[in-house]
């Protein structure tokens, strides 16, 4: 079995621990060259955020402050959002493995669509056998930090050990190194997109939410409000192909999905993972082929060294050693021509790095807000944070960058006041 000792304790932020010299050498190979961009500003149990001064000209492209996600510090790769095929519905669950999980599996398996999973490490030491069921049943595996807090609210070092821990749970539970993640409510500027960069994981963010995570009774959302977000993405087929966020927090969460998958499916033409949607067929490290995607447009699923029910096996020995994106063979990483590796001062033509300009690099992400302070004091809804608190999060800063930001403008205090079911 695994050691508790191997890891840090589940829920809590993530450290590098003491014993961990293989963690500490990583760290300190990459932290001399993690830009020197601020902290964050968090609530004490960093759920929402603080008073942040930032400039209103977005200079580390915060996704949380101006909904950014094209990196403007060079050698760090941007944030995928949207799928590179037409007609495709980017499906995308965030935080589980959720205890009760197999009717989304069930369900998925049997209408023969495959979904990308973003798993909380602690969740995945804390509930294995269900984490293992995803990449049994040909779901990507990408993380959700450790401990799901707001990570540019997290120093360096921890930054680093969300990312480094979650990984290696997965890779002991599962088999594999995960070569995506994505952030806690969205959470990311270039300080934390350099740490994941540096370990060779790709920041998957979204084009559209569904803000399943609100919905009643455990949030506050009537199930019609859910059902009108979805249909309003259901609305721009034919004219996106977003990855779309959704939770797999409860079954109230599920049973949304699952009424409303007739809907998606019948407006898009395809409904895929982000690997097979952006034409990865190796998301892992290791030697796994995932189907072409014309190939599981026409339904042909055929995976490649996808480990059975019967032989998957938690493994404690396993070694978990991330690589950067130049050292891997597939992954979610830019293109190899025009990947931009860790040498200092790379600029990326295909714009899937940061340039060291900063000039234009994101402005047609910036949403304007004439204020650059967000607090999150006062929130009535913040009383739901317990031990378990990470499945009651959600990714609402989708919310809070394209539609609250002018609340932001107009002085309101919002912060984690949007996101905690
Ligand atoms: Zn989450």
């Amino acid at each position: 079995m695994i050691q508790d000792n191997e890891f840090p304790r589940p829920n809590k932020i993530a450290h590098i621990l003491d014993n961990d010299q293989e963690a500490r050498a990583l760290y300190n190979e990459i932290k001399d060259n993690i830009p020197d961009i601020a902290v964050r500003k968090g609530t004490e149990d960093h759920s929402g955020f603080g008073d942040n001064d930032y400039p209103e000209s977005d200079p580390d492209c915060w996704w949380s402050m101006s909904g950014c996600h094209k990196p403007k510090h060079p050698n760090v790769v941007r944030d995928l959002t949207e799928c590179k095929e037409q007609d495709t519905w980017g499906l995308t669950f965030d935080d589980g493995p959720y205890c009760a999980h197999n009717k989304l599996y069930d369900f998925l398996k049997k209408e023969n669509v495959r979904a990308t999973m973003f798993y909380i490490g602690s969740y995945v030491l804390n509930n294995p056998y269900q984490a293992q069921r995803a990449l049994v049943d040909g779901h990507d595996v990408c993380h959700h930090s450790w401990s799901h807090k707001l990570m540019t609210t997290l120093t360096n070092e921890q930054v680093f050990a969300e990312l480094y821990y979650s990984g290696k749970v997965i890779k002991k539970v599962m088999g594999v190194t995960p070569l995506c993640w994505r952030p806690p409510q969205g959470d990311v500027d270039d300080r934390v997109r350099y740490i994941a960069t540096a370990l060779g994981m790709r920041t998957i963010l979204w084009k559209e939410d569904t803000d399943d995570w609100n919905i009643q009774p455990s949030g506050s959302q009537p199930t019609q409000a859910i059902d009108q977000n979805y249909r309003k993405i259901i609305s721009k087929a034919g004219s996106e192909s977003p990855v779309v966020l959704s939770h797999e927090i409860s079954m109230h969460t599920i049973n949304e999905f699952i009424k409303m998958f007739p809907e998606i499916k019948k407006a898009y033409k395809n409904v895929a993972p982000v690997s097979v949607c952006t034409g990865v067929q190796k998301p892992y490290l290791e030697n796994v082929t995932y189907p072409s995607f014309s190939d599981y447009a026409a339904g042909q699923f055929n995976y490649q060294s996808l480990p059975s029910g019967t032989d998957i096996k938690v493994d404690a020995n396993a070694q978990y050693k991330p690589v950067a994106f130049d050292q891997q063979d597939g992954g979610f990483g830019p293109s190899k021509k025009s990947s931009a590796s860790s040498s200092a001062g790379a600029s990326s033509s295909s714009g899937d790095t940061g340039s060291s300009s900063s000039a234009g690099a994101s402005s047609s992400d910036a949403v304007s807000s004439s204020s650059s302070s967000a607090s999150a004091s006062g929130s009535s809804e913040r009383q739901a944070n317990q031990d378990n608190e990470a499945s009651q999060k959600s990714e609402n800063n989708g919310a809070l960058s394209q539609r609250a930001l002018s609340a932001w403008a107009l002085g309101l205090v919002v912060g984690s006041a949007l996101w905690l079911a």
